[in-house]
């Protein structure tokens, strides 16, 4: 079904949407602060809006693709938005997302957050996700249109969900991140080429490792932290020989060096029997 939408935003990302929604058929209505921006759009077939009430008033679902949470606060505020389902995509803390939506129901809309996984080059493509909370009733009616731009993953009523489960996965990037940077500084300073040890060592062996982490997941929400694959003991010598390596190699262990805090103050407590999966509840 062809939808009526309001974008509000044509940066990268709101760009990208607002191509994704036109190639799907729908009629999107788009404002952006600098209105050179929505030029190409228009070109596509979007209708360029004056301001961002002229922009709402043509849409019943609104999508918000701004900088941050106080533009968009900025972007809606004296905006009609009765009867209107505004969906925010704009990136911020699951606060911000509660705390919107609250301000945005109480005009007499409907309010979905989200999260998106992606880079605009990848929207409308395989593996593009985008996480939203909050009205499932507004979800469960915009579900098709959402599809557009990628695949639309509901996680829950609370509205600080979707923001959350994004900066939680973006945590999980950024230690990997980490764990890359650390293994490349000493990889080279052996002079080994860091590409080959990337390609055929590093990645082969992450993955094996990802693969455990819903086992760990299961012992976390058990609350059993007992293991057969390695205790913190074993752990703690592991990771007091990297840092040792490292200083001889002249490498600096920074990144390293946190998980070795948790470590030690988790085996300071007696719990040096347990496997990894109890660091968490150092945290
Ligand atoms: P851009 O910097 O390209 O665009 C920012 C947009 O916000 C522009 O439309 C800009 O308008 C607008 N804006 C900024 N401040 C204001 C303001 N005070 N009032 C009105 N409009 C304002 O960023 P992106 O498009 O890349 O990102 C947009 C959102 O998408 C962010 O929250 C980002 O975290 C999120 N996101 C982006 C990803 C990416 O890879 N790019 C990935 C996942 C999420 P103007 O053109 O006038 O400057």
């Amino acid at each position: 079904m062809s939808e009526n939408i309001a974008v509000l935003g044509l940066g990268l990302m709101g760009s990208a949407l607002v191509g994704s929604l036109l190639a799907a058929g729908h009629r999107v209505t788009v404002w952006n602060r600098t209105p050179a921006k929505a030029d190409p759009l228009v070109a596509e077939g979007a209708t360029r809006a004056d301001t961002p009430a002229q922009a709402v008033a043509a849409g019943s679902l609104v999508i918000a693709c701004l900088l941050d949470y106080p533009s968009t606060h900025q972007v809606l505020e004296g905006t009609p938005l009765e009867g209107r389902v505004v969906a925010n995509l704009t990136t911020g803390r699951p606060s911000e997302a509660r705390e919107t939506a609250s301000w945005v129901t109480g005009r007499g809309a409907g309010y979905l957050d989200g999260g998106i996984m992606a880079v605009p080059q990848m929207i409308a493509k395989p593996g593009a996700l985008i996480l939203y909370s909050g009205s499932r009733t507004a979800f469960d009616r915009y579900e098709p249109a959402l599809a557009a731009m990628a695949e639309p993953r509901f996680t829950g009523d609370d509205p600080g969900l979707a923001p959350l489960l994004d900066l939680a996965m973006l945590t999980g990037m950024y230690g990997q991140i980490a764990g890359f940077l650390e293994a490349a500084a000493l990889v080279r300073s052996a002079g080994y080429p860091l590409g080959e040890f990337t390609a055929s060592l590093l990645v082969p062996w992450l993955e094996a490792m990802a693969a455990q982490q819903p086992a760990w997941a299961a012992k976390i929400e058990s609350g059993d932290h007992s293991t057969e694959v390695s205790n913190l003991e074993i752990n703690r010598a592991g990771v007091e020989n990297l840092v040792r390596a490292f200083h001889e190699q002249g490498v600096k262990p920074d990144l390293l060096l946190p998980l070795k805090g948790v470590i030690d103050r988790r085996a300071a407590r007696g719990l040096a029997h347990e496997g990894l999966s109890g660091l968490v509840e150092e945290l």
